[in-house]
Formats: C-alpha cells, structure tokens, sequence
C-alpha cells in the first residue's frame, strides 16, 4: 500500500530531499517496466533507485511524486517518448496486457502513475485562457503563467451493472472486446446525475430493461485512462432485451451453472470490477 504523504506535496524543498533515496516507477508511452516473479504466471512493477538510472531520472518530461511506500519515497516519472530506453531489467508493459498478471496493489500503482501522467499530457494548456502551464505541488497541480488559474487531477466516474433475474445475470459484448469476452454493462456518470439514476438509465439504454433493487457492491480504479469504476447489482423486471447497437454487438443471459464452466466464452480477469461482481453473484445462494 501506498501512503500518499498529501503533505509533502506543499513542501518543495523536504519532498525534492527524498529523490536521491527515492524508488522510481517509469512511465513511457503509458507504459511501466514490468518483470517476471518466481510465480510464471505472476509479474510484479519494477521500481528502480533513482541513484540506479540517473541518466533516466534526468531525462524525465514530468515528475510525479506517488507517496512513501513504507519508509521509501516513490516517485513516477514519465519518459520521453519519441526515444528508447534501456531498463536495468524487466520490459515496458501496458496496463491493458501485464493487468492480468499483476497482483491487485501492482495495478493500482500502475494506473495511479498512468493516470498522472495522463492528466499531466493532457492539461499542457490552461482551460480557461488557452496559455501553457506547469507542474506544482509534487506534480499533483499545473498552474496557469498568466492567469494563475490553478486545476487538479480528475477522476471520471463510472458505473458497472450487473443485472440478474433469478438464477441468471446479463453479459454482453462491446464490438471492441477480445473475441469470445462477455462483459457486466457500464458507462460514465454525466452531470447532475445520481448513482442510481445512471445505473437505472445505462441499463435501459444499452438493454432496454427496467430494473429494481439497484445495490452497490464496491469501487475500483480503472486506468483507462483516468476513472472510477463503481459497481452496481441490479434485478430486471423482465427478460426481454433491446439491444443499443451502437455500443453492443450481442447480450444475453447467462445461468450460475454456465459461468461457472464456460464453454466457448469466457468473462473479465480477476483485476477487473466485473470478475467480482460475477463471482459474488456466483457465490450467492441460488434464487
Ligand atoms: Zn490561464
């Protein structure tokens, strides 16, 4: 776990003392170096001494600083992108591909110094006067050169549905998933919307059901780039479904007996919100 040290942030001069004893996780690209463990099917973030790559730590367009990771200070930086860089081990993932693999607090990392760096490309201009702005606050705030406005990162919330009837939920498929994925529904919170208006609207939406008994499970980061996934359990009211073409290409119902063995599909990898919300809907007794 990460203590974000929020504190550190306003203290220039304490927080930029810990560099030279810092931990470094690199972004390049959206990429971080990502190496194998004992566990073949395992691999974990590789953080780095800065004193280990100071010719990387040099070169660095940003620096984030992430917190202490126990008595160490970690900080993210994010690498130029139009060169190559030679790591001392490990290679350059995407969060996409390694997320699999990574233990839960690994992916949280990873999308905690993506996100950053993220935000940091893509707030280079002043959203209100259209001038340049720069890093402050340990990178945790970019401020205006001339009009001083000052902005922060953002997280874009985000729903995930699960939506059951008796002893089946509904998966379905974007045009862009892996072949054979079947998914819980989700989409973004809009303004001056609710929680629940959102699930209840999303649903109706994307399958054209009613639903009842809408109940949060849990949240998780979703790096992709910078949201909150919080999921939702919900009861439809019926069984029939109209599809929204534009953003699915398929949904249907599925029984705990065919989740439980599936035969030519198969449903998200345990570091997404969707593989809980269906094993807890698999671990319920049956209704
Ligand atoms: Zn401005």
């Amino acid at each position: 776990m990460i203590d974000r040290a929020a504190h550190l942030r306003t203290r220039d001069a304490e927080r930029e003392a810990l560099l030279p004893r810092a931990l470094v996780l690199l972004v390049w690209r959206g990429k971080s170096p990502v190496e194998r463990t004992a566990d073949s099917n395992a691999s974990a973030i590789a953080l780095f001494p800065s004193e280990e790559i100071p010719d990387l730590v040099q070169s660095a367009e940003q620096r984030v600083f992430l917190g202490m990771r126990g008595e160490d200070p970690l900080f993210a930086i994010d690498l130029p992108r139009g060169a190559t860089h030679e790591l001392p081990r490990g290679a350059f993932a995407d969060a996409r591909t390694a997320g699999p693999t990574l233990s839960p607090s690994d992916f949280g990392l990873l999308g905690y110094a993506r996100g950053m760096m993220h935000w940091h490309r893509e707030t280079r201009h002043c959203g209100r006067c259209g001038e340049a702005t720069s890093s402050a606050q340990g990178g945790f705030a970019r401020v205006c050169a001339s009009c001083e406005r000052t902005t922060y990162p953002r997280t874009d919330p985000a729903v995930m549905i699960l939506v059951t009837r008796g002893d089946r939920c509904l998966l379905a498929r974007q045009p862009r998933f892996p072949q054979g994925m079947y998914s819980a529904l989700a989409g973004f919170v809009e303004p001056g919307e609710d929680l629940e208006g959102c699930v209840i609207r999303e649903t109706h939406e994307e399958v054209g059901l009613a639903i009842d008994r809408v109940r949060y499970f849990r949240s998780d980061p979703w790096p992709f780039p910078a949201s909150l996934m919080l999921g939702f359990f919900a009861e439809a009211r019926s069984e029939k479904i109209t599809l929204d073409r534009d953003e699915l290409e398929e949904a249907r119902w599925f029984t705990r007996d065919e989740l439980r063995s599936p035969n030519g599909f198969f449903y998200p990898p345990a570091y997404s919100l969707a593989h809980h919300l269906i094993g807890s809907f698999l671990a319920r007794p049956g209704d």
